[in-house]
Protein backbone atom coordinates (compact mmCIF):
# COMPACT_ATOMS: atom_id res chain seq x y z
CA UNK A 1 0.00 0.00 0.00
CA UNK A 2 1.33 3.35 -1.02
CA UNK A 3 1.62 5.50 2.18
CA UNK A 4 2.46 9.28 3.42
CA UNK A 5 3.28 10.60 6.60
CA UNK A 6 2.43 14.11 7.64
CA UNK A 7 5.33 15.80 8.29
CA UNK A 8 6.00 15.81 12.05
CA UNK A 9 2.73 14.72 12.88
CA UNK A 10 4.13 11.37 12.24
CA UNK A 11 0.39 10.08 11.24
CA UNK A 12 0.84 7.44 8.24
CA UNK A 13 -2.10 7.37 6.03
CA UNK A 14 -2.91 5.52 2.49
CA UNK A 15 -1.65 7.87 -0.04
CA UNK A 16 -5.31 8.18 -1.20
CA UNK A 17 -7.32 10.45 0.89
CA UNK A 18 -11.12 10.85 0.86
CA UNK A 19 -12.33 14.19 -0.17
CA UNK A 20 -16.09 14.07 1.80
CA UNK A 21 -17.40 17.74 0.24
CA UNK A 22 -19.19 15.94 -2.82
CA UNK A 23 -20.72 13.43 -0.22
CA UNK A 24 -23.64 16.70 0.99
CA UNK A 25 -24.65 15.99 -2.62
CA UNK A 26 -25.79 12.69 -2.02
CA UNK A 27 -28.39 10.80 -0.01
CA UNK A 28 -27.54 9.17 2.98
CA UNK A 29 -27.32 6.00 2.68
CA UNK A 30 -25.24 6.21 -0.85
CA UNK A 31 -22.99 8.29 1.21
CA UNK A 32 -22.49 5.74 4.02
CA UNK A 33 -21.89 2.83 1.38
CA UNK A 34 -19.21 4.85 -0.37
CA UNK A 35 -17.21 5.99 2.69
CA UNK A 36 -17.59 2.51 3.86
CA UNK A 37 -16.48 1.12 0.38
CA UNK A 38 -13.72 3.25 0.67
CA UNK A 39 -12.73 2.25 4.44
CA UNK A 40 -12.84 -1.28 3.01
CA UNK A 41 -10.65 -0.50 0.22
CA UNK A 42 -7.87 1.05 2.95
CA UNK A 43 -8.20 4.25 2.57
CA UNK A 44 -7.77 5.95 6.10
CA UNK A 45 -7.72 9.49 6.40
CA UNK A 46 -10.96 11.24 5.32
CA UNK A 47 -11.01 14.94 5.15
CA UNK A 48 -14.52 17.43 5.78
CA UNK A 49 -15.50 20.52 7.06
CA UNK A 50 -18.30 22.20 9.15
CA UNK A 51 -19.37 23.81 6.36
CA UNK A 52 -20.04 21.25 3.79
CA UNK A 53 -23.87 21.14 4.86
CA UNK A 54 -24.50 17.18 6.37
CA UNK A 55 -21.31 15.73 5.41
CA UNK A 56 -19.84 15.83 8.72
CA UNK A 57 -23.23 13.66 10.12
CA UNK A 58 -22.66 11.44 6.89
CA UNK A 59 -19.32 10.42 7.77
CA UNK A 60 -19.71 9.96 11.47
CA UNK A 61 -23.02 7.59 10.43
CA UNK A 62 -20.59 5.81 8.21
CA UNK A 63 -17.98 5.43 10.74
CA UNK A 64 -19.51 4.37 13.82
CA UNK A 65 -17.95 1.49 15.12
CA UNK A 66 -14.87 1.90 12.72
CA UNK A 67 -13.73 5.54 14.48
CA UNK A 68 -9.88 4.07 15.50
CA UNK A 69 -8.75 2.97 11.77
CA UNK A 70 -9.25 6.34 10.37
CA UNK A 71 -7.76 9.40 10.91
CA UNK A 72 -10.49 12.03 10.93
CA UNK A 73 -9.80 15.75 9.68
CA UNK A 74 -12.41 18.88 10.18
CA UNK A 75 -12.74 22.51 9.33
CA UNK A 76 -13.84 25.66 11.42
CA UNK A 77 -14.49 28.87 9.62
CA UNK A 78 -14.66 30.72 12.68
CA UNK A 79 -13.70 34.02 12.73
CA UNK A 80 -13.45 34.41 16.77
CA UNK A 81 -13.06 31.82 20.05
CA UNK A 82 -16.89 31.85 20.60
CA UNK A 83 -17.37 30.09 17.21
CA UNK A 84 -14.52 28.22 17.52
CA UNK A 85 -15.77 26.60 20.75
CA UNK A 86 -19.15 25.83 18.89
CA UNK A 87 -17.59 24.68 15.93
CA UNK A 88 -16.02 22.14 17.36
CA UNK A 89 -18.77 20.76 19.68
CA UNK A 90 -21.01 20.86 16.26
CA UNK A 91 -18.23 18.73 14.58
CA UNK A 92 -17.47 16.20 17.16
CA UNK A 93 -21.56 15.56 17.56
CA UNK A 94 -21.81 15.34 13.91
CA UNK A 95 -18.79 12.78 13.82
CA UNK A 96 -20.04 10.95 16.49
CA UNK A 97 -16.57 11.13 18.27
CA UNK A 98 -14.95 13.00 21.11
CA UNK A 99 -11.62 13.89 19.55
CA UNK A 100 -10.65 15.01 15.88
CA UNK A 101 -7.59 14.19 14.63
CA UNK A 102 -6.62 17.39 12.54
CA UNK A 103 -8.65 20.35 13.27
CA UNK A 104 -7.76 22.96 10.48
CA UNK A 105 -8.70 26.53 10.08
CA UNK A 106 -10.69 26.26 6.68
CA UNK A 107 -9.08 29.62 4.68
CA UNK A 108 -8.88 32.34 6.87
CA UNK A 109 -7.93 35.66 5.25
CA UNK A 110 -5.06 35.93 7.27
CA UNK A 111 -3.01 33.34 9.23
CA UNK A 112 -4.15 33.04 13.30
CA UNK A 113 -1.32 33.63 15.63
CA UNK A 114 -1.30 33.81 19.71
CA UNK A 115 -1.77 37.15 20.71
CA UNK A 116 -3.42 38.25 16.92
CA UNK A 117 -6.34 39.34 19.33
CA UNK A 118 -8.81 37.30 17.86
CA UNK A 119 -8.03 34.34 19.89
CA UNK A 120 -8.52 31.76 17.24
CA UNK A 121 -5.09 30.11 18.17
CA UNK A 122 -5.05 29.97 21.42
CA UNK A 123 -8.49 28.08 21.25
CA UNK A 124 -6.68 25.23 19.22
CA UNK A 125 -4.08 25.27 21.94
CA UNK A 126 -6.68 24.62 24.60
CA UNK A 127 -8.81 22.70 22.54
CA UNK A 128 -5.51 19.94 22.23
CA UNK A 129 -4.90 20.30 25.93
CA UNK A 130 -8.45 19.31 26.92
CA UNK A 131 -7.76 16.15 24.39
CA UNK A 132 -11.12 17.36 21.83
CA UNK A 133 -8.10 17.70 19.07
CA UNK A 134 -4.82 16.21 18.16
CA UNK A 135 -3.39 18.41 15.41
CA UNK A 136 -3.64 21.77 14.53
CA UNK A 137 -4.03 22.76 10.49
CA UNK A 138 -4.86 25.28 8.30
CA UNK A 139 -6.20 25.25 5.04
CA UNK A 140 -5.81 27.91 2.40
CA UNK A 141 -5.73 29.20 -1.67
CA UNK A 142 -4.05 32.21 -0.70
CA UNK A 143 -0.47 31.92 -1.24
CA UNK A 144 0.78 34.74 1.55
CA UNK A 145 -0.87 32.87 4.14
CA UNK A 146 -0.17 29.60 3.83
CA UNK A 147 3.66 30.40 3.24
CA UNK A 148 3.04 32.60 6.61
CA UNK A 149 1.40 29.45 8.39
CA UNK A 150 4.22 26.95 7.45
CA UNK A 151 6.99 29.48 8.33
CA UNK A 152 5.35 30.44 11.55
CA UNK A 153 5.80 26.73 12.84
CA UNK A 154 2.85 27.11 14.47
CA UNK A 155 0.78 24.53 11.89
CA UNK A 156 1.30 20.91 11.57
CA UNK A 157 -0.03 20.63 8.14
CA UNK A 158 -1.35 23.11 5.24
CA UNK A 159 -4.17 22.06 3.09
CA UNK A 160 -3.75 23.86 -0.76
CA UNK A 161 -4.47 23.04 -3.94
CA UNK A 162 -2.20 21.35 -5.70
CA UNK A 163 -2.65 19.95 -9.33
CA UNK A 164 -0.11 19.25 -11.99
CA UNK A 165 -1.08 23.13 -13.57
CA UNK A 166 1.35 23.83 -10.15
CA UNK A 167 3.50 27.23 -10.59
CA UNK A 168 6.80 27.15 -9.51
CA UNK A 169 5.58 29.12 -6.17
CA UNK A 170 3.21 25.89 -5.91
CA UNK A 171 6.39 23.96 -6.29
CA UNK A 172 8.43 26.04 -4.02
CA UNK A 173 5.61 25.87 -1.31
CA UNK A 174 5.54 22.17 -0.89
CA UNK A 175 9.63 22.15 -0.52
CA UNK A 176 8.75 24.45 1.78
CA UNK A 177 6.64 22.24 4.15
CA UNK A 178 8.85 19.21 3.70
CA UNK A 179 11.75 21.28 5.29
CA UNK A 180 9.70 22.99 7.83
CA UNK A 181 8.30 19.40 9.13
CA UNK A 182 4.51 20.64 8.30
CA UNK A 183 2.44 17.65 6.13
CA UNK A 184 1.02 18.82 3.06
CA UNK A 185 -2.36 18.21 1.78
CA UNK A 186 -3.49 18.49 -1.71
CA UNK A 187 -6.80 19.75 -2.40
CA UNK A 188 -8.44 20.40 -5.73
CA UNK A 189 -6.43 17.39 -7.42
CA UNK A 190 -8.45 17.91 -10.15
CA UNK A 191 -8.52 21.25 -10.44
CA UNK A 192 -12.42 21.46 -9.25
CA UNK A 193 -13.33 19.77 -12.76
CA UNK A 194 -10.79 21.02 -14.97
CA UNK A 195 -8.83 17.84 -15.23
CA UNK A 196 -10.29 15.40 -16.61
CA UNK A 197 -7.50 12.80 -16.83
CA UNK A 198 -7.23 11.31 -13.36
CA UNK A 199 -4.84 8.75 -13.92
CA UNK A 200 -2.71 11.94 -15.46
CA UNK A 201 -4.00 13.89 -11.81
CA UNK A 202 -2.21 10.86 -10.07
CA UNK A 203 0.46 9.90 -11.70
CA UNK A 204 1.97 13.34 -11.31
CA UNK A 205 0.39 13.57 -7.53
CA UNK A 206 2.36 10.24 -6.53
CA UNK A 207 6.48 12.02 -7.91
CA UNK A 208 5.77 14.12 -4.71
CA UNK A 209 6.26 11.59 -1.54
CA UNK A 210 5.18 14.01 1.75
CA UNK A 211 2.22 15.44 -0.25
CA UNK A 212 -1.19 13.54 0.78
CA UNK A 213 -3.68 14.00 -2.49
CA UNK A 214 -7.80 14.04 -1.38
CA UNK A 215 -9.96 13.60 -4.05
CA UNK A 216 -13.32 14.72 -3.79
CA UNK A 217 -15.62 11.39 -4.61
CA UNK A 218 -19.73 12.05 -5.49
CA UNK A 219 -20.04 8.10 -7.16
CA UNK A 220 -18.92 4.94 -6.57
CA UNK A 221 -17.67 4.82 -9.70
CA UNK A 222 -14.97 7.44 -8.49
CA UNK A 223 -14.12 6.01 -5.59
CA UNK A 224 -13.55 2.51 -7.36
CA UNK A 225 -10.78 4.64 -9.70
CA UNK A 226 -8.57 6.23 -6.84
CA UNK A 227 -9.16 2.44 -5.89
CA UNK A 228 -7.68 0.47 -8.50
CA UNK A 229 -4.42 3.27 -9.03
CA UNK A 230 -3.65 2.83 -5.17
CA UNK A 231 -3.51 -0.93 -6.33
CA UNK A 232 -1.60 -0.62 -10.19
CA UNK A 233 -0.53 3.56 -9.62
CA UNK A 234 -0.40 5.08 -13.10
CA UNK A 235 3.08 5.64 -14.59
CA UNK A 236 3.92 8.96 -15.94
CA UNK A 237 4.10 7.93 -19.54
CA UNK A 238 5.23 10.08 -22.28
CA UNK A 239 1.86 9.92 -23.32
CA UNK A 240 0.41 11.34 -20.13
CA UNK A 241 3.24 13.95 -19.47
CA UNK A 242 2.47 15.27 -23.30
CA UNK A 243 -1.37 15.55 -21.99
CA UNK A 244 -0.02 17.18 -18.78
CA UNK A 245 1.87 19.46 -20.82
CA UNK A 246 -1.14 20.47 -23.31
CA UNK A 247 -3.43 21.59 -20.32
CA UNK A 248 -0.85 23.87 -18.58
CA UNK A 249 -0.61 25.61 -22.17
CA UNK A 250 -4.57 25.93 -21.92
CA UNK A 251 -4.99 26.87 -18.50
CA UNK A 252 -2.11 28.87 -18.40
CA UNK A 253 -2.87 32.01 -16.92
CA UNK A 254 -5.71 33.23 -14.91
CA UNK A 255 -8.77 31.10 -14.75
CA UNK A 256 -11.39 30.73 -12.38
CA UNK A 257 -10.91 27.55 -9.82
CA UNK A 258 -14.68 26.90 -9.40
CA UNK A 259 -13.74 27.10 -5.44
CA UNK A 260 -17.26 29.44 -4.30
CA UNK A 261 -15.30 32.27 -2.20
CA UNK A 262 -17.14 34.80 -4.29
CA UNK A 263 -20.31 33.63 -2.98
CA UNK A 264 -23.09 34.45 -2.20
CA UNK A 265 -23.72 36.74 -5.50
CA UNK A 266 -26.75 39.29 -5.07
CA UNK A 267 -27.59 38.57 -8.56
CA UNK A 268 -27.87 35.33 -7.87
CA UNK A 269 -24.97 34.42 -10.61
CA UNK A 270 -23.79 30.91 -9.82
CA UNK A 271 -20.59 32.23 -10.82
CA UNK A 272 -18.27 28.74 -10.24
CA UNK A 273 -19.20 27.59 -13.29
CA UNK A 274 -20.22 30.40 -15.27
CA UNK A 275 -16.74 32.30 -15.20
CA UNK A 276 -14.99 28.84 -16.54
CA UNK A 277 -18.00 28.29 -18.83
CA UNK A 278 -15.56 28.70 -21.92
CA UNK A 279 -13.17 25.95 -20.08
CA UNK A 280 -16.40 23.71 -19.21
CA UNK A 281 -17.44 23.87 -22.84
CA UNK A 282 -14.08 22.86 -24.39
CA UNK A 283 -13.00 20.48 -21.87
CA UNK A 284 -16.29 18.30 -20.86
CA UNK A 285 -19.12 17.24 -22.91
CA UNK A 286 -20.85 21.00 -23.90
CA UNK A 287 -24.35 18.93 -24.14
CA UNK A 288 -25.42 19.66 -20.16
CA UNK A 289 -23.96 23.50 -20.43
CA UNK A 290 -26.37 24.41 -23.34
CA UNK A 291 -29.70 22.96 -22.21
CA UNK A 292 -32.18 25.44 -21.01
CA UNK A 293 -31.07 25.42 -17.39
CA UNK A 294 -27.70 26.78 -17.98
CA UNK A 295 -28.70 29.36 -20.71
CA UNK A 296 -31.04 30.60 -18.07
CA UNK A 297 -28.13 30.64 -15.33
CA UNK A 298 -25.47 32.43 -17.58
CA UNK A 299 -28.23 35.07 -18.61
CA UNK A 300 -28.46 36.00 -15.23
CA UNK A 301 -24.72 37.58 -15.57
CA UNK A 302 -26.25 40.69 -17.27
CA UNK A 303 -27.99 40.86 -13.76
CA UNK A 304 -24.57 42.00 -12.16
CA UNK A 305 -24.93 45.10 -10.33
CA UNK A 306 -21.19 45.49 -10.00
CA UNK A 307 -21.14 45.08 -6.24
CA UNK A 308 -17.56 43.77 -6.33
CA UNK A 309 -18.51 41.23 -3.68
CA UNK A 310 -16.72 38.56 -5.73
CA UNK A 311 -13.67 40.04 -6.89
CA UNK A 312 -13.02 41.42 -2.91
CA UNK A 313 -13.17 37.71 -2.30
CA UNK A 314 -11.48 35.48 -5.06
CA UNK A 315 -8.74 34.42 -3.44
CA UNK A 316 -6.79 34.34 -6.74
CA UNK A 317 -7.13 37.82 -7.58
CA UNK A 318 -9.50 37.38 -10.21
CA UNK A 319 -11.76 40.21 -12.09
CA UNK A 320 -14.46 37.90 -12.21
CA UNK A 321 -17.09 40.46 -13.59
CA UNK A 322 -14.90 40.89 -16.39
CA UNK A 323 -14.27 37.25 -16.37
CA UNK A 324 -18.33 36.25 -16.83
CA UNK A 325 -18.80 38.84 -19.16
CA UNK A 326 -16.24 37.35 -21.28
CA UNK A 327 -17.32 33.52 -20.74
CA UNK A 328 -21.06 34.85 -21.57
CA UNK A 329 -19.82 36.05 -24.67
CA UNK A 330 -18.09 33.05 -25.81
CA UNK A 331 -20.84 31.26 -24.69
CA UNK A 332 -23.53 32.94 -27.14
CA UNK A 333 -21.22 31.70 -29.76
CA UNK A 334 -21.80 28.36 -28.97
CA UNK A 335 -25.48 28.71 -28.81
CA UNK A 336 -25.43 29.97 -32.40
S1 LIG B 1 -19.97 42.06 -8.94
FE1 LIG B 1 -21.62 41.07 -10.07
S2 LIG B 1 -21.00 38.92 -10.19
FE2 LIG B 1 -19.79 39.84 -8.58
S3 LIG B 1 -20.94 39.42 -6.69
FE3 LIG B 1 -21.56 41.48 -7.42
S4 LIG B 1 -23.37 41.10 -8.67
FE4 LIG B 1 -22.35 39.11 -8.41
S1 LIG C 1 -14.12 33.71 -9.26
FE1 LIG C 1 -12.46 33.31 -7.81
S2 LIG C 1 -13.53 32.90 -5.87
FE2 LIG C 1 -15.05 32.71 -7.47
S3 LIG C 1 -15.10 30.53 -7.96
FE3 LIG C 1 -13.68 31.51 -9.41
S4 LIG C 1 -11.67 31.30 -8.46
FE4 LIG C 1 -13.15 30.91 -6.84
Amino acid sequence: MNTVTLGRTGLTVNKNGFGALPIQRIPKEEAVAIVRRALDGGITFFDTARLYSDSEEKLGAALAGRRGEVILATKTPATDAAGFWRDLDASLAALQTDYIDLFQFHNPAFCPKPGDGSGLYEAMLEAREQGKIRFIGLTNHRLHVAREAVESGLYDTLQFPFCYLASPDDLALVESCRQHGVGFIAMKALSGGLIQNSAAAYAFLAQFEGVLPIWGVQRMAELEEFLAYGENPPALTEELQALIERDKLQLAGDFCRGCGYCLPCPAGIEIPNAARMSLMLRRSPPAPWLGEEWQAKMAKIDDCIHCNHCVNHCPYGLDTPKLLHQNYEDYKTFLK
